[in-house]
Order: structure tokens, then sequence, then C-alpha cells
């Protein structure tokens, strides 16, 4: 292989013309005229023209006959200057062309599952349209569909956007270190993908959900810069364009502030996102977490529109309209927002049946209260419940205009109203095309609540438990003191999307301990899983801090792609399942023997099973938690339900059962005769159907 003549496909050029060259690559194109062929060659620098002659060679065009599309060939060539008119504007290469004096055919191809060619511009070729592929095909046979220059692109682009970050990085004195992988559970809030261990059996490594504790424990060693590009895992419920395994630009330093974090975050980003011809507008504004969800209803704000909630609990305090007064006696709140000048768009119909009766419940919603302002007055369906007082109140604070829209969410929990009409404020402002094309809003959102609380009355970490509070005289076991904590995280959105977040961290042993008891853990529990954190927190911890960046998440936005799969090489489809390799796979008897797993799921390993508890048990093959103040009305629930079942199935033996799914037979009572509806024979039975297709009509979703 001559792979110092090579020359790259794409680097071919004017300057070129007269040359004898060397080129390697794939037959992307071909066209056959006879005496003379063209084929299309494709290497990943880009694509050329190559023309083979029977003037030149009678062998060589015959064996370029029988070249077929993803052949990897070799040529030798002269390159010539195509004549104007032929030049084809689609390829860079396209005033040039290669005239071949040679070739070999390096690999031939089998035929394609799907054509590769995007830019199969060789007039009367088949060009190829990828994108309709169905996506497991494409990931199936990645490496063809990685073929395509526009996928490579996403993975050089997505190089240079961690190479754009590793300069800066780098530039400012951080250096990599390489965290493990096989490791202990970090807690991020997911469930953690474990690794048996053959040396330890019975024992297991977790995969880790991100570098958390050894970033820190680095800032313990004194390693004052760290930066990784670190792969996480967390085994998550099946969302789009969440994928088991992902990549954080994860960074940490000592001895600084938020400041420090934050211009080095913006520099970084504004970097990667340069490599997409994006240029993101410096300093990125801060919100706070309050302010961002009293007026988008989301903590990862979209701000490249307005929408802005507007307050109105005050203007209702003496309504006689009795939903707000209901909700307003349980310290509810009434919120909504100003649609402007689209009350041609958003009809009275569309208002009261999709949005009121449909959308609205479908984020959870009770209902939604809409008006519009017609001729200097507020005009719906319940208007007439408001005094002119209240009605020109509200034309005030909502600034209503003739043509304005106002769409108002009221509910006793504020946290619900904010929710629910955060997410009708992306529903219409996406339904009337509200947000603007390429524009690009980030923002920090900070001070952040330290604690969620639970269901169960305790307290959770609204990031993870290693996030600094921003005072620690606390008491752990306060829940109402602990919920109103804030938090020194904050996170990086863009366009209502997190890229990235992180916090200044607990330095304090009494302090991180005191979050491990408000989450719940005992001192022992708390030593089991951070003993070997928390005893580094003896030996002069430094005051530090950090974020972590998605890297996958900013790929996709600074390309465009429409999911976060095409920016990764081998992604997992939504099923977490590579199609390409077939993992998950059943793995041998021998290998779950030779790891002591063969008794995993049999009855000892069970909890409640060798005690014969049954309610143990159920919980664990139900996976529901049950507390202890339920287990006495669980335990009476399930014996009722297991003395049923005894009947049941005492009866059963004795009497026809009524009912069977399968086989399906028609089942009468004992003493009556079967008789069919005499409409089932002349389709009456349909005539006041609302729907039928067939000899079927349709009825209730009753089950699922
Ligand atoms: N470990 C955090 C995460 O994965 C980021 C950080 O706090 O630095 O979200």
């Amino acid at each position: 292989m001559n792979w110092q003549e090579r020359t790259g496909c794409g680097n071919v050029g004017k300057d070129d013309v007269g040359r004898e060259i060397q080129l390697q690559g794939w037959v992307d194109a071909r066209r056959d005229h006879g005496e003379v062929l063209f084929i299309h060659l494709r290497d990943w620098t880009g694509i050329v023209q190559v023309v083979f002659q029977e003037t030149e060679s009678k062998d060589m065009l015959e064996t370029a006959q029988n070249l077929r599309e993803e052949y990897c060939i070799e040529i030798t060539g002269r390159v010539v200057a195509r004549a104007p008119g032929t030049e084809n504007s689609s390829i860079t290469t396209g005033t040039i062309e290669v005239t071949a004096s040679a070739l070999s055919v390096l690999n031939a191809s089998v035929g394609l599952p799907f054509h590769i060619s995007e830019k199969a511009m060789v007039a009367g070729a088949v060009v190829g349209t990828p994108a309709n592929v169905a996506e497991d095909l494409r990931l199936q046979y990645r490496y063809l569909d990685l073929r395509r220059p526009s996928m490579q692109d996403n993975l050089i682009k997505r190089h240079q956007i961690i190479k754009s970050a590793r300069k800066i990085l780098e530039d400012r004195g951080f250096i990599e270190v390489e965290t493990p992988c096989l490791t202990k559970s970090t807690p991020e809030g997911a469930r953690d993908y474990i690794v048996p261990s053959r040396v330890h059996p019975g024992e297991f490594y977790a995969l880790p959900q991100s570098p958390q504790l050894f970033k820190q424990l680095l800032m313990v060693s004194g390693l004052e810069r760290y930066y990784q590009v670190a792969r996480c895992f967390r085994d998550e419920d099946l969302r789009p364009n969440r994928q088991p395994e992902f990549t954080q630009l994860d960074i940490e330093a000592s001895f600084i502030d938020e400041s420090f974090l934050f211009e080095l975050i913006e520099e970084i980003v504004s970097q990667m996102f340069a490599v997409g011809g994006i240029d993101l507008l410096r300093p990125f504004p801060k919100m706070c977490y309050q302010e961002a969800i009293a007026t988008t209803g989301s903590d990862r704000p979209d701000l490249r529109f307005g929408l802005r909630f507007v307050a109105a609990t005050d203007l209702f305090t003496n309504t006689s309209y009795a939903i707000f007064k209901q909700i307003l006696k349980r310290n509810g709140c009434i919120i909504g927002i100003n649609v402007k000048g689209q009350s041609e768009a958003l009809s009275k119909n569309v208002l009261q049946n999709e949005y009121a009766k449909q959308i609205v419940p479908g984020f959870g919603g009770k209902g939604m209260t809409w008006m519009r302002m017609v001729d200097g007055k507020l005009d719906s369906n319940i208007v007439q419940f408001f005094s002119p007082a209240e009605q020109q109140d509200i034309i005030e604070r909502f600034e209503c205009e003739d043509g304005d829209v106002l769409m108002i969410i009221a509910d006793p929990s504020y946290a619900l109203a904010t929710k629910v009409l955060g997410q009708l404020r992306l529903h219409v402002a996406d339904r009337l095309g509200l947000i603007p094309k390429n524009t690009w809003s980030p923002v920090w959102v900070t001070d952040f609540p330290l604690f969620d609380p639970t269901e169960t009355g305790g307290v959770t970490s609204t990031h993870h438990p290693f996030t600094a509070p921003d005072r620690t005289d606390f008491d752990p076991q306060n829940v109402s003191d602990l919920l109103s904590l804030k938090s020194r995280a904050y996170d990086i959105v863009l366009n209502g999307e997190e890229l990235g977040g992180g916090s200044i961290r607990i330095d304090n042993r009494e302090v991180q301990q005191k979050i491990f008891t408000a989450l719940g853990l005992t001192p022992e529990e708390a030593a089991q899983k951070f003993g070997f954190f928390l005893q580094a927190f003896e030996f002069g911890p430094p005051p530090h801090g950090g974020l972590a960046l998605g890297i996958d998440r900013i790929a996709a936005m600074v390309l465009s792609t429409r999911s976060i799969r095409d920016v990764i090489a081998f992604p997992k489809n939504r099923s977490a399942f590579c199609p390409l390799t077939h993992a998950p796979s059943l793995v041998s008897h021998e290998q779950l023997a030779e790891l002591e797993l063969l008794n995993l799921g049999g009855g000892e390993a069970m909890p409640g099973k060798a005690e014969k508890n049954l309610l143990e048990t159920l919980s664990w093959v139900s996976r529901i938690g049950i507390r202890e103040e339920e287990a006495l009305m669980i335990k009476t629930a399930v014996e009722q339900a297991e003395k049923l079942a005894t009947q049941i199935q005492a009866r059963a033996t004795d009497e026809e059962p009524m009912f069977s799914v399968i086989p399906l037979q028609n089942r009468t009572r004992p003493g009556r005769e079967a008789v069919a509806h005499f409409g089932v024979e002349n389709g009456d039975l349909l005539t006041n159907a609302a729907e039928v297709k067939g000899d079927f009509f349709k009825v209730a979703n009753i089950i699922e």
C-alpha cells in the first residue's frame, strides 16, 4: 500500500490539474456509458469524479464495469479540468475530474441493505435517501451508516467540539485524570448498572453514574484542576434522547467560587457552539430557580420567546366565581399567560375543546380558564362570573389589547399550576410558531432548593448529596427547615435544554454527615456507603466545586441533529438495545455458574422467602416499598384476596367458569340456551355505534 503517495478525494482541486495522483476509497455511485464509465469515489475527505475510458485501457475499463457501490478501490490517474458546462457544483471537487490510468479492487462489497451515497450526483444514478431508512436497520449496519458523509461529519465535528473544550481547559492548567468504571454506587438519582465479580462471588461493582466521588477525592488529593471526558452509566426509564451510557465533560477545581466556573464554562460552551458556527452572546444571563419557575414554570426556561407568566391570585380574593373561590380557599394560586394578538389562531373552539378539555388535562391540569379581548372587553364562556371591577383588573394586570388571548391555570398546588402552565406555554409557542429559529438563549439557573420533598414525608437531594447548602446551621431532622435551604448549585440551560450542571461542594465532614442524616441515612448506613469519602474529609479537604456538561446533547444541538443517536458512533436504540451487537444478550450457563449467579432469583435470594414473610416477598417481586404503617392494612388486604382466591378455586372445580379468555368459546349460564342476538345477523347491532370498521364497532378503551 503506497500510502505516502495518497491524495484525499476531497482535497483534489484546480491547482492539481495535470498532476498524476493516487486515490483510495469507496465507489459512491457509478454511471456506465459503454466506452466511458464515471464513478464518484469517496473517502472521508470528500468525493471526486473518476473517469475510466477505453482509450486508456480496455482491461481497466472492463474491471471498472464490474465495480459496484461500496467496492473499496485504488486508482491512479491524472487530474483534468472539466469542460465548461460539465462542472458539478454539488461536490467540492466539481470543477475537475480524474482520468484513471490504473484501477485495483482492494475489496468487493456484497449488495447493500440501504443506499449510502448522499451525493450521487452522477446523472442517472440511484440517489440514496438514508434518512428514510429504519433506524434499527441503520444501527444494525452502523459501519455502513457511518460511511455516509453526513454521519462522518457529525463524528468529526463532535471530536472538534471536545477538542475545543480540551484546549481551553489545558490552557488553564487543568489535567485529564481517568477515574474507575468498576466502582461503587454514585448517587445521581438513577439506578446503577451492576457488574458481578468472579473473584468475590456474590459481590458486585456498580458502573459510575458520574465520577462525582472520585473527582472530589482528587481535590482532596491536591490535584487542583481536573477534567475528564467521562462515560457515565444510568439505568433510567427509556425516554427519547436518553442513552444508558453517555459522555460528560466532567470538571472540578479547588480554591475557586461560582464566578470562576461561570466564566470558564461560558468560554467552553461558546467555543463548542462556535464549531457549528453558532455565536453565543456573553456573559450568559442568570436567573434564580424561583424566578424561573414563577415566570416559565420550568427550571430549564426557554427564553427565546415571551409568554412569561402573570401572577393573578391576588385579583380574585373576593371573587364569586366558584372554581377560583374553591381553589383560593385551599391556598391555591392563579397564574396565566397573555398570548398577544392570537385570537384568530386560538378560536373559542380550540381553547375550549382542545386546550381546556384535552391538552391541559393531558399535562396533568384540572382545567383551563380562557378569555379573549374583543372590542376592549373580555369575552369567554365564564366572563359573566367576574365583576366589572375584576374584569378591569384582569385587563390591566395582563396588559390586554384587542386580539389577545388569556390562558389561565388555577390550582391548589403552586407546583402543579406552574408545571402545567409551563407545558402549556411551550405548546402554544410551538403551535403558533412563536419560537424564533436560529436564536440561542443561554441562561444560568441558580439558587436551587437543596432538597425536594419525598412522598413519604422526607427529603431527597435536588442535585446530589455533595452540593453545598447556602447555610450550615440547619437541623437535619426538621423537614420544613431542610426544605427552606437553598443550594450552591447551578445549571446551564440553552433554549430550554439543560446542557449541564454542578455546584460548589460541601468541604466539611460534619456538614456532609448532617446531609446524610437529613436524607434518612443512619450513621452506619452512611459509613457503609460513603465511609471512604467521609474519612477523606477528615484530612483537610480544600474548598472546591465543579460541573459536568452533557457532550452528546451539546453535540446534537450544535449540529442540529434529530436525535442524540446521530452524534454517537454506536448508540443503543430507543429500547436500550444494540441492533449491531445484539447487546444485552443471554450469557452461558457456565458463565453464570462461574460468577455464582445461578442461584439468583431462586428461593433463598428472594427477601422474605426463607422466613415465609409473604408481604416482604410481594414487595420485592412487585418492586413496591411498603412502609411499616402500611404493612397491617396491606397484610389484611392480601389475606382477604388469598381467601377469595381459595374460594374461587374451590368453586371452579365443580362449576363451569363464566368467562374464559383462551380458548375463545361461547359460555352460557347452566340451564339457558345459547341465542344469538338477531342484530348480529342483520348488522343492526352496529347502527348506533359511534364508529364502525368492517364488522366491528369501537368501544371505550377500558383496559390498556
Ligand atoms: N456529577 C454531577 C452530574 O453528573 C455534575 C456535578 O455536580 O459536577 O450531574
